[in-house]
Order: C-alpha cells, then sequence, then structure tokens
C-alpha cells in the first residue's frame, strides 16, 4: 500500500472532530487494508510503529528533527526553528519546508507503507558510534522522498505526536465495526463484538494483533485469547465507594483488605524465568532484582500470574515510604542493586490469574484466594499476602480501616468475593475507601507556557498559599490538569496582563486569581518554599469571584496533620 493511501486517511481523521465520524472513517478504511499489512497499519493509525508496551524507542529529539529537515530540504535549521515558532508543530514545519524545497527531486522514491514502517522501526536499532548520524540519514532520506502532507505525518509519528485523534476507544469500536459487525447487527451484538476485542487487546495490549484476530478468526477466536506469560496485561481497576455501609449494603459480606501506597505489580513466572510489571505495562523486572528473588524464594506454581503492591519500606521506622520514593527505583538504569539496599520493598499480594496452564481470571474472587494461597509461601514483611478480612460487620471493618491508617497504609480495598477479574476495566465490584481531602483555595503565582498542540497557551499553573506571618506567597505544588481546552484559554487571557517577570518558559505573576484545587494528598517537599506539596492536584473551579483570599499556610499545615488520621 502506498503511503500516501495512509496520509489520506491521517488528513480525514485530522479534519473531523466527532469521534463517530471518525470511525465510521476508519472502519471503511481497515476493510480495505490486506491482511499481510493490517498490523502495520493499525499501529501507524495510532502514531505508533511499536505497541505500547514495547520498550524500544525512536528516540529523536526535536533539535535532531530540524537538523533532519534541514538536511533534506536544504534549508537553514533556524529557518526550520522559525517556522516551528511560528507553528508550533514540527510536522506543520517539515511540511512547510518540503514544498519550498531547494534540492532536486532526483533522489525521490515512492513511499510505501512497508518502506516507511522499515525505516521508522530502524531508528530505534541503530546504536553504538556513528548513530546520531545514522538516525539523521534515515530521516532526512525518508522526508526528501515525502510529497509535503507525507512529511507531516512522518515527522509526527516519529516524535510520537500524531494528531489526528485516534484514541484508544476508536480504535477499538473501528476494528469491531470493520470485521465483526454491520449495519443489521443487534445492539447485544455490537457490544458482545466491541467487548471481544477489548478483551483481546487486555491481553495481548497491541490493537494491530487484535485486528488482524478479528478479521481472520472472529468474536471466538478474540475470546479464546489468554494469558501470554511474558507480555503486560491490563490490570482491573476499583471506584471510590461513598462509604463501608453502601458498599456491605449493597453486597453483604464482602473481603475488606489494606489499601497500600504502593506501586501495583504484576508478577509473572514461567520455569525459572520472571517479569515484572507496573499498572501502566511498564517491565520493571530489572529494576527490582530483590522483588524477582522473593518471587523465585516463594512462587510455588511452576507458571503463574499473581498481583500485588509493591511497598518501600523505610529501614529506619518500617514504615511504607511515601510512593514517590519506591517510583525512583523503577526508572533506574544504574546503581540497581545500591538502591534496592537502601530503599528495600515490600509486597503485598491480592491476586491470581493463572496458573499452571490455567486461566482464572473468570473464577470468582474467592476461588482466585484460595488458589493464591495455595502458592505462596510467604516470607514474612517482605512477600506476603495483603491483610485482609471477610465480614458483613460495618463496624469490624471499621475499625480495621483504622487500623490500616494507623499503620500509615493510605486506607481500604472492598472487594466482592463472587466477582470476577476483569482486565482494564474499571469494576463496580472493587472499591476504594481513603480519607476524603478538602479542597484548597490557593493563588496562582506563576506559569509555563505549554508544549506541542497547547505553546499557545499557559497549561501549568504554580499555586501559592499565604504566609500568615508575612502576607507572602509560598509555593505548594504545580497544577496542570482538570481544565478544558477552553479554560486553558480563559486562563492564558486572564494570566497574560498580569505577568511580572519571565525566566525561559515560566512566567510569574501578580496573584489575582485564586483557584479551587483538589488533590490527593499533601506531602512535606523541599521543592517548594512552603515545605509542602500537592499530590496530584487538580483544578476545580475559578474562586476570584466569591473570594479573593487564599487559605493559609497554617490550612495546609493542618490538612497535613489530619491525614494521618480516620476522614
Ligand atoms: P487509586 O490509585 O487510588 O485509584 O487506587 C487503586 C490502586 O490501589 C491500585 O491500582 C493498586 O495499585 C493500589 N492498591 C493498594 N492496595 C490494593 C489492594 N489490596 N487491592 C487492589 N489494589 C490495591
Amino acid at each position: 500500500m502506498d503511503y500516501s493511501v495512509l496520509t489520506e486517511l491521517y488528513e480525514k481523521l485530522e479534519n473531523v472532530p466527532s469521534k463517530l465520524t471518525k470511525t465510521a472513517i476508519l472502519v471503511e478504511f481497515l476493510r480495505k487494508v490486506p491482511t499481510s499489512e493490517l498490523q502495520k497499519v493499525v499501529l501507524l493509525v495510532q502514531g505508533r510503529v511499536y505497541p505500547s508496551y514495547s520498550e524500544q524507542e525512536l528516540g529523536i529529539a526535536s533539535q535532531m528533527m530540524m537538523k533532519a529537515i534541514s538536511k533534506a530540504t536544504g534549508l537553514t535549521v533556524s529557518h526550520v526553528e522559525d517556522k516551528l515558532k511560528r507553528t508550533g508543530d514540527l510536522g506543520l514545519s517539515a511540511e512547510e519546508s518540503v514544498k519550498s524545497k531547494k534540492q532536486s527531486t532526483l533522489l525521490k522514491r515512492k513511499l510505501t507503507v512497508d518502506y516507511v514502517f522499515e525505516n521508522l522501526r530502524k531508528l530505534s536499532t541503530v546504536t553504538g558510534s556513528g548513530s546520531q548520524d545514522k538516525k539523521l540519514n534515515i530521516i532526512s532520506e525518508l522526508v526528501v522522498s515525502a510529497k509535503p502532507n507525507e512529511a507531516r505525518y512522518i515527522v509526527r509519528t516519529i516524535l510520537g505526536d500524531l494528531r489526528v485523534g485516534t484514541a484508544e476507544g476508536i480504535i477499538r469500536d473501528a476494528i469491531a465495526g470493520a470485521f465483526l459487525i454491520d449495519e443489521k447487527s443487534s445492539k447485544e451484538e455490537k457490544e458482545n463484538a466491541v467487548n471481544a476485542v477489548e478483551n483481546a487487546w487486555s491481553l495481548l495490549n497491541n490493537y494491530g494483533e487484535v485486528a488482524e484476530l478479528a478479521k481472520m478468526k472472529g468474536i471466538k477466536g478474540l475470546q479464546k485469547v489468554g494469558i501470554q506469560l511474558g507480555k503486560p496485561l491490563q490490570v482491573m481497576l476499583g471506584i471510590a465507594a461513598e462509604n463501608i455501609e453502601t458498599v456491605v449494603k449493597d453486597f453483604g459480606e464482602i473481603l475488606a483488605e489494606f489499601k497500600y501506597d504502593g506501586m501495583r505489580i504484576v508478577i509473572q513466572k514461567k520455569g525459572d524465568k520472571f517479569w515484572l510489571f507496573t499498572r501502566r505495562q511498564e517491565d520493571v523486572t530489572k529494576q527490582f532484582p530483590d522483588i524477582v528473588e522473593f518471587a523465585r524464594k516463594s512462587l510455588k506454581a511452576k507458571e503463574c500470574v499473581v498481583e500485588g503492591e509493591a511497598l518501600g519500606i523505610d529501614l529506619k521506622t518500617g514504615y511504607p515510604l511515601p510512593f514517590q520514593i519506591l517510583s525512583q527505583r523503577a526508572h533506574r538504569k544504574y546503581d540497581i542493586e545500591k538502591m534496592a539496599k537502601e530503599i528495600p520493598v515490600q509486597v503485598n499480594l491480592f491476586d491470581i490469574m493463572y496458573v499452571n496452564g490455567k486461566s482464572l481470571f473468570n473464577e470468582p474472587l474467592k476461588e482466585r484466594r484460595k488458589e493464591l494461597k495455595k502458592i505462596v509461601n510467604p516470607i514474612n514483611g517482605k512477600f506476603q499476602l495483603a491483610k485482609f478480612i471477610i465480614t458483613n460487620d460495618v463496624k469490624k471493618i471499621e475499625e480495621f480501616y483504622e487500623d490500616a491508617i494507623s499503620n500509615k497504609q493510605e486506607g481500604l480495598m472492598l472487594k466482592v468475593l463472587d466477582s470476577p477479574y476483569v482486565f482494564g476495566r474499571h469494576v463496580e465490584t472493587m472499591y476504594k475507601i481513603k480519607p476524603v481531602m478538602e479542597n484548597l483555595d490557593l493563588a496562582i503565582i506563576g506559569a509555563t507556557w505549554g508544549e506541542g498542540g497547547r505553546v499557545r497557551w499557559l497549561t501549568s499553573y504554580i499555586l501559592g498559599c499565604k504566609d500568615p506571618d508575612t502576607g507572602n506567597l509560598l509555593e505548594v505544588g504545580m497544577m496542570s490538569t482538570g481544565l478544558s481546552e477552553d479554560q486553558y484559554d480563559d486562563m492564558t487571557k486572564k494570566l497574560k496582563p498580569l505577568i511580572i517577570n519571565e525566566k525561559g518558559r515560566t512566567v510569574y505573576v501578580k496573584p489575582k486569581i485564586i483557584v479551587e484545587v483538589g488533590y490527593q494528598e499533601i506531602q512535606k517537599s523541599p521543592n517548594y518554599n512552603s515545605g509542602y506539596a500537592l499530590r496530584f492536584p487538580r483544578f476545580i473551579r475559578e474562586r476570584s469571584l466569591d473570594k479573593s483570599e487564599p487559605d493559609t499556610l497554617n490550612r495546609v499545615v493542618s490538612l497535613f496533620r489530619s491525614q494521618g488520621r480516620l476522614g
């Protein structure tokens, strides 16, 4: 297939905002793609050449891209950079550059999907000395042969920012629409098809493979997909519960379990081989040799997939360390053994999806727990079953909750005993109970300019609370979520006239705008001059109209202290 056929599709997708129309366009398109190219096309439509879990990276930064565009078009790098400043998008800069190209077209060749795909993959495999030059050549050769709009999408794909709005839900629905259903299908058939696609995707993590399977083997084929040892999977997610009482009223006897504030970890074992995956499907096996060792000693089954929460443990107190400290380990490439000694981990297991050739995810939780208990030889304090009780007594669960909080854990999970394990979904059979934090009113005292499609807006906001003694504003965090595009636009318009100082991409503003901010918790932090930081701050609403004063540091401190108590 010619690459231009794909770019035509990209242009169509980029120009229609509606999800339904995008899906319909994709359905038509996918039906026409030859089977041999389907996997590649489905990856490319998502703007990637490897499935999301893959560790292969193209590793091209914008600086190198500008050089490649310059090399291919004969324009100077600063010329390309000017275009970037104007458009905020290197893809468009490449397109414009190719249009105004000074070089001859002798070197041009017709680009096919195969050729582009293989060359993009090559970018991840060239290593060693001279690899930068080799990468530069690969990209510029592609751009030399590209028509202007092809250059736009090649460059965006390499930079991992395709901008045609093909979110995972759209790809899922399009695969179902193209290969499993038609206009005559009933609502139920449609739902079944979408569920089958989603089920296969949760286990394969690659819509390319899922599409081929859907086309060749239909719904039955997708439903047969089982656990793939060595590949990450999409974990099951819970939802927040109103309170303990409502959950017990709805379900009766339930399993209440400590909710640990650590890192979710899926441990896979096949003989003497082990894999560790995070909730975001990252392979962290190398980063946690200690967990592999525990698993080797403790897991009795020949093959299994179990799940739990890994916690960093404070060597001095024995209490859990804040999540950020453990997460430093997850991305370490060197000094791994040293880090493992400094930040020892504890794994608390709470589920099992597979054992010795048998999938368990359709079994009820109470059966899965029996299996888990059978195959785990606990190593006390290091690799053990999560702490739980099974009861329908609200009072007992409340006491257990207090027990969790006083042990410095996050709260409880309440789980329905006869529920299956549903991959990749928020389910109504697993509830989180944790202290609710009151929102804070804070002043915006600075902001940074966005990137990519958001260059025109200030998109991260420095938040400040008031020092009650001096009246000065003290930083307590940086907020960049919770706003819609319109709200970014509106906020930017309001902040621009308030700018008093600029440093690089950061601006400092008069503290005129007060916002209500939600967050998960407050932590001590040396990074901000208040000494505290909000974890996951998110915009709730602007308060300037009804309130002109930010909260004080005293309130931040008292909320910080109240976290240790029952909320
Ligand atoms: P949250 O991140 O607040 O939405 O809570 C969900 C997360 O809690 C899960 O992704 C797990 O990483 C974590 N968690 C801690 N303890 C448990 C447990 N006992 N069962 C399930 N998830 C748990």
